[in-house]
């Protein structure tokens, strides 16, 4: 064996052989896997290799398209056939949520560029005779997908790594990592040691416990998973084309055809955790026991949706376990604190998703940027939080809602409450109903007396619309009262503070007492948060941002070559506080403060540190409303008081609660995008419009030469609010924006905008055509709807509301 290469990756299951691939591909041949048995020993073996390019994350969907079209390329390199069945694939739908969501798929698909449609059942039925459809009310079709041979698509990556350079060595078990000085590992093996520049954790069933070698507790789990496969079926006798593989909504049934027979898989509700502590050395190319008992109840509903399965025996059942992140999509990417450390785990469609982790790993290790937005499968999306026991009751939630709809307004019970702020029991009292971000508990919109503090899934509006329109009303007509414990905040303090975020951040550093925005670029000149900074003194520093993003930019932060004179740290868990907003918040705070706020004393983006009622505190005139605001922070032991404080100097002022939900209308009635949903690292600063916060002057920082670059020569696209002229639903996000038939573009966020009266969605479209008044569609549901361009924000447009 080998004793050195550039990267080691562990584990030879298809992700593993992906990334090989890929790094080879993209030029480090050097590179070496390991594997401690045989190649697809792990749960790639035994899985049913359906691949499809559906996920409710677009850049996603985007990868998965990438990996089916990269079989053909592997297969042509390799010599070695992936077993392609390129038979697409039929979603069926039951109750009007389901259909809905197939309508929001296809308008998905159209920018994607993906062929989909909406088919009749009659349709369906001849794409697959099996199908019952009484039991169904509408199907979406589509071209992408089929199925692969699970052990012919890993071989064919290997083969096609290998006539690149790359190397294999299988019974090869990696027992040890230790770093080097120089950053390298040592990769300590039962057959001797390598020293590899980078390490990739892509042991699958076993990357926990690769995890724990460098101190590292992944949020992976993995789930026994059972399908069956029939004896012959006399319906598919003499067709000339294999039936589109199905996945069944209602019944929570995938099925498509294997050989003369079919198989079918089903993701019950209680599903069974597999390896809950630790995964066994020995497991290799092996299946567990079958448990027809608890299984049959669910397999009974897809014999009924499918009848012809039923009438026939079953000749092979298989049950193997995979892992799954708390919520289904993969961990990748690098992790904060291990230096040359990356994980590409947690796959648990590895066929659908394999190529395109490999394709933006490579270029993470190999060009220091995944390339493109994956936000939503990189691994910091998850923190602390993230604890075994919340792994151990997500994973199986997850699990079981792998073939359930995820609707934009439904919030997951398990391993809730676990992150509370101080006035968590408080807020509910006042009705609040919650959702969950990084794991903190926070208000989304508040049940008046007498109204159940609760919600039906849905995708269209649901009962808490009045409730949220009432709490906007009360903002910009008085004061409200939003709890900003859940947002991002980090403290930067000594004497190098000043110089180090000057370099991180794209604008200019405010002095003290001051605020400013301040976008944060990769070195592509990509958005990578757009946060505020607040100055207290020259030496000291607090950072706000997306709370979703804190992991994401502590990591940003601790690759920034922070000197030693220079201290970073999260201050997630120790400042709280409240947005005070509307245009009687200076009179309830003047209440509560010494300080001066009237006229230009303190004047918007001031900051001060300042006792506020009891609690000391950090007063900042900003917020997201568009209103005259304030934000006051303190610790968690005066947030109580702080609340106190604040209910009662605001009680003759109409002071209201109000919720995320309030805080979403809002701000896109101002124009205002947000980081994570609107703002991402696909988009730019003059895509956004964060370029005007962008201080071009600065000698260096990071992102400069390309956003030079963008100002020179301007942005193809723009980031733009664009109202729908029938009022009568909100899109999601991700819907296709459309001109003349074609798609240009693509919603980012949307909500009904309760003050303006119009229903609103933010997007980017072509930056010829964003103009004020231009007409364009949004496909919401399947229909195309008028939809026009507002460059000027709706409310206020001058900003005097802000600056009274
Ligand atoms: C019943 C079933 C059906 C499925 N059907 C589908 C499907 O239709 N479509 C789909 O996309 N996915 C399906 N899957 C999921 C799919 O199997 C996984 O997404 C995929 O196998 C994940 O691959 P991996 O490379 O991440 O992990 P694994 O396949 O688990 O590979 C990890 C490898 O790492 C090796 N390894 C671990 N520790 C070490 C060490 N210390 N040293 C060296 N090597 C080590 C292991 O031996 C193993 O080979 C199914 C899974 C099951 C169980």
């Amino acid at each position: 064996m080998q004793d050195s290469a550039r990267a080691v990756v562990i584990g030879g299951g298809v992700v593993g052989a992906s990334v090989l691939y890929h790094l080879a591909r993209i030029g480090w041949w050097d590179v070496l896997l390991l594997e401690k048995s045989e190649l697809t020993a792990g749960s790639t073996w035994h899985a049913a290799g359906g691949m499809h390019t559906f996920n409710g994350e677009a850049n996603i969907s985007k990868l998965q398209k990438y990996t089916i079209d990269l079989y053909r390329e592997i297969e042509a390199l390799s010599g070695q056939s992936c077993g392609l069945h390129p038979n697409g694939g039929l979603m069926l739908a039951a109750t009007p949520g389901e259909l809905d969501s197939l309508k929001l798929i296809c308008s998905r698909a159209r920018y994607l560029g993906m062929e989909t449609e909406m088919i009749s059942l009659e349709e369906a039925k001849r794409l697959n005779p099996l199908i019952d459809t009484s039991f169904f009310t509408g199907a979406l079709w589509r071209a992408d997908g089929g199925h692969c041979d699970p052990s012919g698509t890993t071989h064919a990556y290997v083969k096609a790594a290998r006539q690149l350079g790359a190397s294999v060595e299988r019974f090869t078990r990696v027992i040890a990592l230790r770093q080097r000085h120089d950053g390298a590992w040592d990769v300590i093996t039962d057959k001797g040691t390598v020293r590899a520049e980078h390490v990739v954790n892509c042991a699958g069933l076993w990357a926990r416990e690769i995890g724990h070698l460098v101190g590292l507790e992944l949020p992976v789990l993995a789930m026994e998973h059972h399908y069956l496969v029939t004896e012959e079926i006399p319906e598919l006798r003499g067709r000339e084309r294999e039936i589109v593989n199905t996945t069944d909504y209602a019944g929570e049934i995938y099925m498509r055809q294997e050989r003369a027979g079919a198989l079918i898989g089903t993701y019950e509700p209680h599903g069974v955790v597999w390896a809950p502590v630790k995964t066994p050395d020995e497991f290799s190319m092996q299946l567990l026991p079958e448990d027809f008992e608890r299984l049959a109840p669910y397999f009974e509903v897809g014999f009924q949706h499918f009848p012809a399965l039923g009438r026939v025996g079953i000749k092979k059942a298989i049950n193997g376990p995979f892992t799954f992140a708390p919520d289904g999509n993969p961990l990748v990417g690098p992790v904060r604190g291990l230096r040359n450390f990356w994980v590409a785990c947690a796959v648990m469609a590895g066929f659908s998703q394999g190529g395109g982790i490999g394709l933006v790993l490579s270029r993470w290790m190999a060009e220091g940027d995944p390339g493109q937005d994956i936000l939503s499968m990189d691994v910091a999306r998850f923190g602390a939080f993230a604890t075994p026991k919340y792994t151990s009751i997500k994973v199986p939630e997850n699990y079981s809602r792998r073939f359930r709809l995820a609707y934009p307004n439904e919030e997951l019970p398990a391993a809730r409450p676990v992150r509370r702020s101080p006035i968590y029991e408080r807020l509910k009292a006042a009705g609040a109903v919650m959702g969950a971000n990084f794991g903190l508990e926070h208000a989304l919109w508040f049940a008046p007396p007498g109204v159940t503090a609760a919600e039906t899934p849905t995708y269209r509006r649901s009962e808490a619309f009045p409730h949220v329109g009432e709490e906007c009303r009360a903002v910009r007509a008085a004061v409200g009262l939003y709890e900003t414990t859940n947002y991002g905040k980090y403290e930067v303090t000594g004497r190098g503070a000043r110089a180090w975020l000057d370099r991180v951040f794209a604008s200019r550093i405010p002095p003290p007492g001051r605020l400013r925005l301040a976008p944060m670029l990769n070195p592509a000149g990509r958005i990578v948060g757009d946060l505020t900074i607040a100055c207290l003194a020259a030496d000291r520093y607090l950072i706000f941002g997306s709370g979703f993003a804190e992991e994401f930019h502590l990591r940003w932060f601790w690759a920034a070559d922070i000197p030693a004179d220079v201290l970073v740290r999260s201050a997630a868990s120790s400042l709280t506080g409240f947005s005070i907003a509307g245009p009687r918040s200076r009179e309830l705070l003047q209440r509560l403060v010494r300080l001066d706020l009237c006229g230009n004393a303190f004047r918007l983006f001031q900051a001060a540190e300042t006792p506020v009622g009891f609690a000391p505190a950090i007063l900042m005139r900003s917020g997201f409303t568009g209103e005259l605001g304030y934000e006051v922070w303190t610790t968690p032991d005066y947030l109580a008081s702080l609340y106190d404080d604040l209910l009662e100097a605001g009680r003759d002022l109409g002071l209201v609660h109000f919720g995320g939900r309030a805080l979403s209308s809002l701000r896109l009635e101002k124009g205002y995008g947000s980081f994570n949903k609107d703002f991402r690292p696909d988009y730019t600063p003059a895509e956004t419009g964060l370029d005007r916060y962008v201080d071009f002057d600065k000698p260096a920082f990071t992102g400069r030469a390309a956003a030079l670059a963008e100002r020179e020569a301007g942005p193809k696209r723009r980031f733009v609010i664009l109202e729908l002229l029938a009022a009568d639903t909100e899109a999601i996000g991700y819907e296709s924006i459309v001109k003349d038939g074609a798609a240009v573009g693509y919603v980012t966020s949307a909500a009904y905008g309760h003050c303006v009266g119009k229903s609103l969605a933010a997007g980017y479209v072509p930056a010829a055509l964003a103009r004020e008044g231009e007409r364009l569609e949004i496909d919401v549901f399947g229909e195309c709807r008028a939809a026009v361009i507002r460059l000027q924000p709706l409310h206020d447009p001058q900003g005097l509301r802000l600056r009274a």
